[in-house]
């Protein structure tokens, strides 16, 4: 530990921490602040902490909040330029972050943050609860309190999801369990840290530092960022990026050509959730609904459904069919960090030939069964 007391920045953004009623529904900003201040520990604007050996420790904390706190089912990209924003306003007088949201679409959030957030140089935290911080059998008193101690404590330079027991890599986390409070899982990745009565870092799993060309340490690096989400939040409401989960028999309607053909405001991306390896049916006129899209400029991901493991279109002919229709292969990322990744390159204004290249390549940590040689996307002299 320094020694001053780390201070850290946690946005509430609402979800089921922070919710009452019932049904229930996200509590106000003050409120919830309010309620935070109540939990044991909490003497805003310090939290104290203890160490293994009983000493304790303080993190000095600010809170702020969304004007209008939402249930996660709401989000949007728009929202996630929003948190991104404010991590980046506050990246030079914070040691770490915290957001607090929903967990309904929090992996979508950790991995739209993680894209969005280059050059990254602190731990930014995003968590929640299956039961609110107003009962007394909550899990978010643990996952907040958590959740600030790895904010406060480490170096990660990271966006992370910290649920129950574990930090996961925010582009690598699912929600997997809408009843158990270990409600999260990494299912192709380690976490990057395990929380037990220590919190134990995996640091041959932790990123390295970003380069001095991207590092938001540096202010040109920031304002270079801030400049950035600000022409990425007017090309959002653009274009559509869509998810499309595959089922026997979608072949037997028109469904695909008019979902990609009719939507508005245009599709320029769609990650399908294949079958197994990323297999889909080769009826010709469900293939030529995707080509058709593909050559419009659309870009087509290839994803599976299956929760874990890699597609590989060269295992079945039932893939080569896609290939040939242009998608091209989501590999082990998750449907949600594909969709955000989609999005995010799209935002960028990039080439769908380009899109397409970065699509198959490592950003951030979210594809591990690696393709080939990495050259990815840095905005160093841009
Ligand atoms: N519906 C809630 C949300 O995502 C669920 C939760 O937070 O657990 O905002």
């Amino acid at each position: 530990m320094s020694e001053r007391d780390p201070q850290i920045y946690v946005l509430y953004t609402g979800g089921t921490i922070g919710m009452a009623g019932h049904p229930l529904a996200p509590m106000s900003a003050d409120a919830f602040e309010a309620l935070v201040a109540t939990m044991p520990g909490f003497t805003p604007p310090w939290l104290t902490l203890q160490t293994l050996d009983n000493q304790d420790f303080r993190v000095r904390y600010t809170f702020d909040a969304f004007d209008d706190p939402i249930d996660s089912s709401a989000m949007t990209p728009l929202h996630w330029v929003r948190i991104a924003r404010r991590v980046l306003a506050h990246h030079g007088e914070y040691d770490g972050f915290v957001v607090v949201h929903g967990t309904d679409t929090m992996g979508w959030t950790s991995s739209a943050l993680a894209f969005l957030l280059e050059g990254l140089a602190k731990p930014v935290v995003v968590t929640g609860s299956q039961i609110p911080l107003a009962q007394t059998r909550t899990d978010g008193l643990r996952n907040l309190v958590t959740a600030m101690h790895v904010a406060a404590t480490t170096t990660i330079p990271e966006v992370g999801l910290l649920f129950d027991q574990a930090l996961y890599r925010g582009c690598r986390a699912a929600k997997v369990s809408t009843n158990a409070f270990d409600g999260f899982a990494s299912p192709n990745g380690h976490p990057l840290a395990r929380a037990g009565i220590t919190i134990e870092v995996d640091q041959g799993r932790v990123r390295p530092a970003p380069p001095s060309s991207v590092t938001l340490d540096d202010p040109a690096n920031r304002a270079r960022l801030a400049r950035r989400l600000v022409e990425i939040e007017a090309a959002l409401p653009t274009f559509s990026v869509l998810s499309l989960a595959l089922f026997p028999g979608i072949q037997q309607s028109n469904a695909v050509e008019v979902v990609l053909g009719a939507t508005e405001p245009p599709v320029r991306g769609v990650v399908l959730q294949a079958f197994g390896e990323g297999n889909a049916p080769s009826t010709p006129s469900f293939l030529d609904a995707l080509r058709q899209a593909h050559e419009r400029g659309v870009v087509i991901v290839d994803g599976t459904q299956v929760m874990q493991g890699s597609v590989n279109v060269d295992a079945y002919q039932s893939a080569s069919g896609l290939e040939s229709a242009g998608a091209i292969s989501g590999y082990d990322m998750t449907p949600e960090a594909a969709q955000a990744k989609l999005v995010y390159l799209l935002a960028l204004g990039l080439a769908p030939s380009e899109i397409r290249r970065l699509m198959q390549q490592d950003l951030r940590g979210e594809l591990e069964a690696q393709p080939g040689p990495t050259q990815g996307l840095t905005f160093a002299s841009g």
